[in-house]
């Protein structure tokens, strides 16, 4: 399983394909893509590999933009199949997640939002996660990164995740806890993969989030990392990396 995210300059989707494909190494039975390209947001997905993947996309999506998060799944709620592959989006059609790990309380939290109103196309505890953030994010009228907070303090499990949101598209929110998550530093562009791999050859600096970490990753603003439990701001490390 693995993620891959840009936002930048660039067009995001060469980027992310190919960081998927060098991702590979780490299995999986699905995969998928967003882009966002100024106006529309956009995902195509499929049970399968990343080159099933790229066929089915040129047809489905026209695959331009500048912001771009990529996902291979390794099912561990629902069958491996289109639907339960990543990108989720929330109910509203605002927000995208990718996830790689598990949310174990998944179900009393899923009640809770049905019960809301709440409609779910996914078998995956992932399509949970995005809603549960959309909920807190209307309710408590919460910028993104905040509203992502307060649900990943809700929540039992371990994840890498990146969240975009439609309504605030200059960034991108990252968070771990138990699973891997790198942060690519370039000028006006950012990348956010599992594994450094998917960024070296764009650039040598890379933050990797520690556990309980998060980072909001804004384009026209300094990114900050804070930890997830208790806000506090992280200063972080910024590694260089052997080309
Ligand atoms: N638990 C999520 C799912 O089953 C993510 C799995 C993964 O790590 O790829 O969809």
């Amino acid at each position: 399983c693995g993620i891959v995210g840009y936002i930048g300059y660039r067009e995001a989707y060469p980027i992310v394909i190919k960081g998927l494909k060098r991702l590979e190494y780490r299995g999986y039975d699905s995969a998928g893509v967003m882009l966002y390209d100024g106006e529309n947001l956009k995902i195509s997905k499929t049970k399968g590999k990343v080159v099933d993947l790229e066929e089915r996309a040129s047809k489905e999506i026209s695959i331009n933009g500048t912001i771009g998060m990529g996902h291979t799944r390794w099912a561990t709620h629902g069958v491996p199949n289109d639907v339960n592959s990543h990108p989720h989006l929330s109910n509203s059609g605002d927000l995208a997640i990718i996830h790689n790990g598990i949310i174990e309380n998944y179900a009393p939290l899923k009640q809770e939002l049905i019960k809301r109103g709440y409609i779910f196309y996914s078998d995956t505890d992932t399509e949970v996660l995005v809603n549960l953030i959309e909920e807190v994010q209307k309710k408590e009228k919460l910028k993104i990164g905040k509203a992502v907070q307060v649900a990943l303090n809700q929540v039992v499990g371990a994840y890498a995740i990146a969240v975009f949101d439609k309504k605030n598209p200059d960034e991108i929110v990252a968070a771990r806890l138990g699973s891997p998550l790198a942060i690519g530093v370039g000028e006006g562009e950012y990348f956010i993969a599992s594994d450094a791999s998917p960024f070296i050859e764009y650039t040598s600096n890379a933050i990797y989030l520690e556990d309980g970490e998060m980072a909001n990753i804004r384009l026209h603003k300094p990114m900050k990392v804070r930890k997830i439990k208790d806000d506090s701001l992280v200063d972080p490390y910024i590694q260089e990396l052997q080309m």
